[in-house]
């Protein structure tokens, strides 16, 4: 959680890189996972930038938060009965701050790689090849299957400006996002 300062957002000149690098990157991992237009409508997933963000989905310490929002049927004991959906909380502050400490890092093809390592991980939950809450040390295995295949997915691609992003993801291992859950009853919550 933040304490409250004001964070950095990105101007509207960052947001026209940003929109463009969603656009490229859910094109990029359609296409890797052989994806029909319905099969991506159906990973139901988000993104928000910070300044549309409620409070318990900023973090300081990651570029992005993935919170599954599950909704259970109201008087359902089956897990099953649960409809999910995935927000991809990007954390402008952080990730401005990324752009401005690394020389050659840019905003565009950075947010291209966030944006398909985050998707990854939702493609994944919803093949049920990765559960959402696990320890740690299984958290860091998984972390380390998703850059791989992001990297792999993204070599194929050609971007301009890539190799700086993969030098700065030199330390695979560490956690790249926060994973927060909040279930609620009845009522969808989008
Ligand atoms: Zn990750």
């Amino acid at each position: 959680m933040t304490d409250g300062t004001r964070h950095k957002e990105f101007n509207a000149r960052q947001m026209v890189s940003v929109n463009q690098a969603v656009v490229v990157a859910e094109e990029l991992v359609s296409n890797f996972y052989k994806f029909s237009g319905s099969q991506m409508r159906q990973l139901n997933y988000d993104f928000k930038t910070l300044s549309q963000l409620a409070p318990h989905e900023i973090v300081d310490a990651h570029f992005a938060q993935i919170v599954r929002y599950r909704t259970q049927k109201k008087d359902s004991l089956l897990e099953t009965d649960a409809a999910d959906f995935y927000l991809i909380c990007l954390q402008d502050h952080a990730i401005l701050s990324a752009v401005d400490r690394f020389e050659n890092l840019n905003l565009y093809p950075f947010m291209i790689y966030i944006v398909c390592h985050e998707l990854i991980h939702v493609v994944r939950f919803r093949r049920f090849l990765q559960h959402f809450q696990v320890p740690p040390d299984e958290r860091q295995v998984e972390e380390i299957r998703v850059h791989h295949a992001t990297r792999e997915l993204l070599k194929k691609a050609n971007i301009d400006g890539m190799d700086p992003v993969f030098a700065f993801y030199g330390k695979w291992q560490e956690a790249f996002e926060q994973m927060d859950e909040i279930v609620t009853n009845g009522n969808d919550v989008t």
